[in-house]
């Protein structure tokens, strides 16, 4: 057995055109596996729409990647909008399906919202706008973003939000989203594993951090992302120790959303020492795992 599929390389954090990542979930999965990833989740923003066309692909074309059903929830927790990965759902339960059509028209809602902001602000037509470039998908403020960048406002999208979409500018809107509990809820109903996403990157002190990991271990939350591929030097190691000393088990992922110089699939993903990895609860992956690796 080859080192591959004897220690697959996973990403459990990806973005597809099923809400605010610019690959088709076709392409994804062929792109995993040219960076020779053995699992990949895809987590797209409130939705599970590019799951089945990415195992479709897989099957037909006999890719030898295994594909994991996620979805990436958002969620309000004293006024932070923390985000929530859940990994290895039944896409097609009843109470997932029912907590994403509530998000759907929450993200409904703000987006007419946002563009009313924005017209006002003599920005006409950003819901078209947005919704063409979401093209069926969940809609995001990723959309305005890149509509706004069409409107020549902006050259990157780093200076569209800072500019328009961040919180307190022109284009924010606070969001009605849901609470941790109830994404967490919904992610475990439907036979998931809920995974605190990227907590370096809401801009916490370590005290409020703390805080949060304790309310989403209450809450009944599984493991937290411990590795992703931008990361400040000593905070996968702060976040693994955060994760021994709450009992969490740990999760990687690139968080992927389209080609770019210094984001990719599977990229510095690794797990640091003493961590049990959240893949170790997915039982349909045990086969690509060698009694070496357990
Ligand atoms: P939403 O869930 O609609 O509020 O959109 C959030 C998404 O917008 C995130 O997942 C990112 O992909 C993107 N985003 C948020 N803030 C920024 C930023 N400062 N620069 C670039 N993209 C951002
Ligand atoms: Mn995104
Ligand atoms: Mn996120
Ligand atoms: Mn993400």
């Amino acid at each position: 057995m080859s080192d591959i599929a004897r220690f697959p390389l996973y990403d459990l954090h990806s973005h597809t055109r099923a809400s605010d990542g610019l690959l088709t979930p076709e392409a994804l999965a062929q792109r995993a596996v040219s960076m020779r990833i053995g699992v990949l989740a895809i987590t797209d923003h409130d939705s599970v729409a590019g799951v089945e066309p990415a195992q479709r692909a897989v099957a037909e074309q006999g890719l030898p990647l295994k594909m994991l059903a996620g979805v990436e929830a958002s969620t309000l927790w004293e006024n932070h909008e923390i985000h929530i990965v859940g990994l290895n759902l039944d896409i097609h339960h009843a109470a997932l399906t029912a907590f994403l059509a509530q998000q759907h028209q929450s993200r409904q809602a703000r987006a007419e919202q946002i563009a009313e902001r924005l017209e006002k602000a003599r920005i006409p037509g950003t819901l078209a706008g947005a919704t063409r470039l979401a093209d069926g998908g969940v809609i995001t403020r990723g959309h305005f973003a890149r509509f706004l960048m069409e409107q020549g406002k902006a050259n990157t999208v780093a200076q569209v939000f800072k500019n328009y979409l961040a919180r307190g500018k022109t284009g924010y809107v606070p969001p009605k989203w849901c609470t941790i509990k109830q994404a967490i809820d919904a992610i475990h109903h439907s036979g998931g594993c809920a995974v605190l996403a990227h907590p370096g990157r809401y801009g916490l002190s370590s005290k409020w951090l703390k805080r949060l990991i304790a309310h989403f271990r209450e809450a009944g939350g599984d493991a937290i992302e411990v590795a992703q591929c931008q990361q400040a030097p000593n905070e996968r190691t702060q976040l693994a120790q955060y994760a021994r000393d709450d009992d969490l088990a740990a999760s990687q992922g690139s968080d992927f959303h389209q080609p770019c110089p210094w984001i990719e699939l599977g990229r510095k993903l690794w797990l640091p020492a003493g961590v049990e990895p959240v893949w170790k609860r997915f039982p349909t992956l045990a086969p690509a795992c060698s009694e070496a690796e357990r």
